[in-house]
């Protein structure tokens, strides 16, 4: 790989070959993808980013497209040697001209930087969650990220208002045209959403902000049963339509939390299953709620948590929010993210646990999701050498109970094997056919999605 050819295209200071720093940008946030890489590059326009697409293509040079590196699925590690495009120093942002409900986003600015500007024009960012202070707004539309805000503002799709990429052949494709209604043929911020850059490098974005809620109140519910745990779910969805997230958690991530932590416990820990409900609305939803079904679940339970103010808030979230960070500490865990039928998910909930020993007796599943759209984070310690056998497993099992193997992290490299369980012949052949279209040379992100064994 001649790189002195792409230093000369783009200046010295967008390649790096510096063998730490290269390192420092070839493993994944989970450590349990490693990689090596020839070399970084840092675009910062979308002109250079077409430059080295098309150099690579031409070179047939292998790419991984990355952001803030903490996805789950291993698709931003350069596994085979690939070069690391990272997209890091393209992070400008404003609100638009045109629309002031609309932020335009360079690829490489973090979830957190959007919601600080938004939240200085009294908006909201919709899409929220723990890795919001790396995680990139391209990988995010990449991977099609989801959060703890689905229930109301929908996943990065819904927030996606124009989208401007460049293809594998180099080709600048898209627009930032802001137009709410645009209806001219394919449309390209659908299908590049959750492609997992195997299409296109995303470099820009038109996103959608939404009002800032005047009214918090979050709650927290110790529970007995997973059942209890829906049925509140339930109630709060067809409350008042103010409900932001519902999350599920249950006592074995809390022991984690705890120690890992030193956080107090809940109720001195006589139950087994954690309900956190939040709402957001307009001034006054508080006593709105307390007025009606809400108010009557909160009667009938003995144990709940009611906070109104941002910080007494944040101390609720903590137990749900440190639990990916708690378990990582213990280990490199198994990490599946699905998606069950609500009608199923108790099924589930009650069988998993068992399912995972029957295969492998001294493995430690935690387990801990969004409750209102059936996804569910399982986390599997220890699972170590039936890895593959209790991924195998699990997946079979939330395929036979009709749900789906990827949730909102994507299939990337980890559940490459496993798309024939979701997507038949026909679909993956289109797949790869979409593919050939914006990648013709097959540079970008080589054996994410598709992999050569499919
Ligand atoms: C603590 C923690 C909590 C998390 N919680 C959630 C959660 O609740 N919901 C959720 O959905 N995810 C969650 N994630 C996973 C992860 O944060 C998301 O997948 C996120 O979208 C990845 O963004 P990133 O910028 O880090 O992308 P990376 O990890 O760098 O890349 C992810 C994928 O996107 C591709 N990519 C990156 N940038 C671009 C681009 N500009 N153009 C094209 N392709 C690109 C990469 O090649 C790779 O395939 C969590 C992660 C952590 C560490």
């Amino acid at each position: 790989m001649h790189l002195a050819e792409l230093e000369g295209l783009l200046g010295k200071d967008r390649v790096y070959q510096d063998p730490d720093l290269v390192q420092s940008y070839s493993n994944d946030w989970t450590s349990r993808y490693k990689g090596f890489a020839p070399a970084i590059v840092f675009p910062q326009s979308t002109i250079e980013v077409s430059k080295v697409l098309s150099w690579c293509s031409m070179n047939r040079v292998a790419v991984v497209t990355q952001g803030g590196n903490t996805g789950m699925v291993g698709g931003s590690v350069p596994l085979n040697g690939e070069l690391i495009i990272s997209m890091k120093r393209m992070n400008n942002l404003s609100i638009s001209n045109t629309n002031k409900n609309h932020i335009q986003a360079e690829a490489g600015a973090t979830i957190s930087e959007i919601q600080n500007l938004a939240s200085s024009h009294n908006l909201v960012y919709g899409v929220d969650f723990g890795a919001r202070d790396s995680a990139t707004i391209g990988g995010t539309i990449a991977t099609n990220a989801g959060g703890l805000n689905v229930l109301r503002y929908g996943t990065t799709r819904n927030q996606i208002v124009s989208v401007e990429a460049v293809t594998g052949a180099g080709r600048i494709v898209g627009n930032l045209n802001g137009l709410e209604k645009d209806n001219t043929g394919y449309h390209f911020p659908s299908l590049l959403c959750g492609s997992e850059g195997t299409l296109a490098i995303v470099t820009q974005a038109k996103l959608r902000l939404w009002p800032k809620p005047e009214e918090r109140v979050t709650l927290l519910f110790g529970l007995n049963t997973v059942r209890e745990a829906l049925e509140i779910t339930e109630a709060c969805i067809k409350s008042n339509g103010n409900i932001s997230a519902c999350e599920l958690f249950f006592q074995k991530g809390l022991d984690l939390i705890k120690e890992v932590y030193s956080l107090h416990p809940l109720w001195e820990d006589k139950h087994s299953t954690y309900l956190l409900c939040e709402f957001a609305g307009p001034g006054g939803i508080t006593d709105e709620l307390l007025d009606g079904e809400i108010g009557r679940v909160l009667q009938s339970q003995e144990s709940v948590l009611v906070a109104t103010n941002h910080n007494d808030s944040q101390r609720l979230w903590q137990y749900r929010e440190l639990h990916t960070l708690a378990i990582s500490s213990k280990g490199i865990p198994l990490k599946l993210d699905v998606t069950l039928p609500l009608q199923n998910l108790e099924y589930f909930l009650n069988k998993i646990e068992r399912k995972c020993q029957e295969i492998n007796p001294a493995c430690s599943p935690y387990i801990f999701g969004h409750s209102a759209d059936g996804n569910m984070h399982l986390n599997i310690l220890y699972s170590e050498p039936t890895v593959k056998k209790m991924e195998e497993k699990v997946l079979e099992f939330v395929v036979s109970l009709e749900g789906s193997i990827s949730a909102e992290h994507g299939i990337g490299r980890a559940k490459a094997p496993y798309l024939h369980l979701q997507r038949n012949e026909a679909e993956i052949e289109l797949f790869r056919e979409i593919k050939k279209a914006f990648d013709p040379k097959a540079i970008l992100n080589p054996n994410v999605i598709i992999s050569s064994d499919n």
